[in-house]
């Protein structure tokens, strides 16, 4: 496996609930290492763009809101197939779907929001990771580690 990097955000829930401590220290467990890390407020356009391949479902003007009811965390975080691993340490996008001690299924929610409040995005590839590390981070804020 190669040494990769891949972007998380902590979603609004994860940040209003108090969860990003606790879900960084699982990524951190695995021997991930941070080389960015920043609070940003998302406006409408960095959310077209980051989400344009669900921009014509019915839900999208939901998920836009809900990004956009707290500040999100992004995160630049490298390691050994670190796409991939993060998003199997995710589980599915429902909530409801993911098993016990994966973070959606131990922090998403359970009570009808569950597709949407799912605690961090994660990048699903490498040609993903590098457009989205860039959509989230400025020249010099990742770091060599
Ligand atoms: P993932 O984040 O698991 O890769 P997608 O890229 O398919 O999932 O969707 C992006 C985000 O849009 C999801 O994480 C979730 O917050 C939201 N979402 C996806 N499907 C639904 C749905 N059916 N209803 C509400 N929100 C959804």
């Amino acid at each position: 496996m190669s040494q990769e990097t891949t972007l998380i955000l902590f979603k609004p829930d994860a940040v209003k609930k108090n969860l990003v401590g606790t879900v960084l220290s699982r990524f951190e467990k695995e021997g991930f290492v941070i080389r960015g890390i920043k609070m940003m407020s998302l406006s409408d356009e960095i959310l077209a763009e980051h989400y344009a391949h669900i921009a014509e479902m019915p839900f999208f003007p939901s998920v836009r809101n809900f990004m956009q009811e707290s500040p999100v965390i992004a995160l630049a975080l490298a390691g050994e197939g670190v796409i991939g691993k993060v998003r199997d340490l995710l589980g599915p996008t429902d909530s409801t779907e993911a098993a016990a001690g994966t973070i959606r299924g131990d922090f998403g929610d359970k009570s009808g929001d569950s597709k949407m409040r799912n605690v961090c995005h994660a990048s699903d590839g490498p040609d993903t990771a590098a457009a989205e590390l860039k959509r989230f981070f400025q020249d010099g804020e990742v770091c060599e580690r």
